[in-house]
């Protein structure tokens, strides 16, 4: 019997392919140090634990709206009116199970079989992979390691054609770090609203810049922007899955739907969290303070070291990613990321499915001493 062709082309994950390869080796007794996913190693503030146990306690076991709890959604309103300064109401608002569902429901919302989709490159692997399985084609605008993997606004405005239906903005980016100046995201707000396509902004680095400001899309074209957040990264709550998106109501509206249709919601005892992630100010911030200075930290450390041993690796404003040139290990960085892998034991995800040829990238939500013992084996294994 045999599957769809739609299935057939499906990709899998080589983020979540390589970490599972890392996982594995680990429980078959290799000691690995895994540098693969980006998934904070940190625990997420006690009250927000607390607020799970709560959530058990008051009996939370039904379903909540399929467009996720009015509570939740009032304080994702409340966040971004807070943090970011713009205003949205809760109809506007979907919570999906993780920012990556949402993206799904977006791709398939907006793309029709022909359409073309802008995303700048190197890019996060799971944008090409959704876009295709909507009928959608990517055109990558590239980027180069020596502007620090910002885009160049009017390379952006060439990749626009009749085809276009959507740009995708990662600010901080996964893979790259990048954290796109004020004015780059403006330009390219401005071209999409030129051009009357959408804008789907993914955020969810937004609490992981070091040396850089975040600059919201979503005030800037308010008609055509989709903001795209979850708990998964600054709050640490990766495995909580809980994502949302903010957007036009037509847009939030035809993505519930679908929504409806495949889930029927997220997870209530995760929502109820998220809520208390939220909405408790004061503690939530102490624990973004804390968490940016340990990652900041293991990053100095991380691309000095890889730059000290010759893999160059410009310094990531955000995220906590780092891309590194492998080529003086192979000219493939695939095979130069298993050779680090199988000899070094240092799992990092080589940049193919990124659209970053020659790179790997290595996470550092990580301890400081895996990351210290990383650059010791990579060095021992150089030499
Ligand atoms: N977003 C994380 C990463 O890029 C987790 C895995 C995934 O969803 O791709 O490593």
């Amino acid at each position: 019997m045999k599957l769809s062709q739609r299935i057939r082309n499906v990709r899998a994950s080589s983020t979540v392919a390589f970490n599972t390869k890392a996982t594995e080796l680990k429980r078959s007794g290799v000691d690995v140090i895994a540098m693969t996913a980006g998934e904070p190693d940190f625990q997420p503030p006690e009250h927000v634990m607390e607020a799970a146990r709560e959530a058990i306690r008051l009996g939370m076991t039904k379903y909540t709206p399929s467009e996720g709890s009015f509570e939740l959604r009032e304080a994702i309103c409340a966040k971004h009116e807070r943090e970011n300064g713009w205003t949205a109401t809760p109809d506007r608002v979907l919570v999906g199970t993780g920012g990556k569902q949402v993206l799904y429901e977006a791709f398939q919302a907006i793309v029709d079989p022909g359409d073309e989709v802008i995303v700048i490159a190197p890019y996060w692997v799971s944008y090409p992979a959704q876009i295709e399985v909507a009928g959608g084609t990517v055109v990558p605008v590239r980027t180069r390691a020596e502007d620090g993997f910002v885009p160049d606004p009017a390379d952006v405005a060439d990749a626009f054609g009749p085809r276009t239906k959507a740009i995708v903005l990662n600010s901080p980016s996964n893979p790259t770090g990048a954290v796109y100046p004020p004015e780059v995201v403006r330009a390219i707000a401005e071209t999409a609203r030129r051009h009357g396509v959408w804008l789907i902004s993914d955020d969810l680095y937004e609490h992981l810049v070091y040396d850089a400001t975040f600059t919201p899309v979503q005030p800037l074209y308010p008609e055509g922007t989709l903001t795209v957040h979850g708990a998964s990264k600054g709050y640490a709550l990766t495995g909580w899955r809980i994502g949302w998106g903010v957007g036009p109501k037509d847009l939030i509206t035809a993505m519930n739907r679908l929504q409806s249709q495949i889930t029927t919601g997220a997870n209530a005892l995760a929502q109820h969290a998220t809520v208390a992630a939220l909405n408790d100010v004061e503690r939530t911030e102490a624990f973004f303070a804390e968490t940016r200075a340990a990652y900041r930290e293991r990053r100095d450390l991380l691309v000095a070291g890889l730059n000290r041993l010759g893999l160059a690796s410009p310094t990531p404003e955000g995220a906590f990613y780092a891309m590194a040139d492998l080529t003086p290990i192979d000219a493939d960085e695939t095979t130069a990321a298993l050779r680090l892998l199988e000899d070094a034991h240092v799992a990092s995800v080589p940049g193919t499915d990124f659209a970053a040829p020659g790179f790997a990238r290595f996470s550092y939500a990580t301890s400081t001493e895996n990351v210290e013992e990383a650059l010791r084996r990579i060095e021992r294994f150089l030499g």
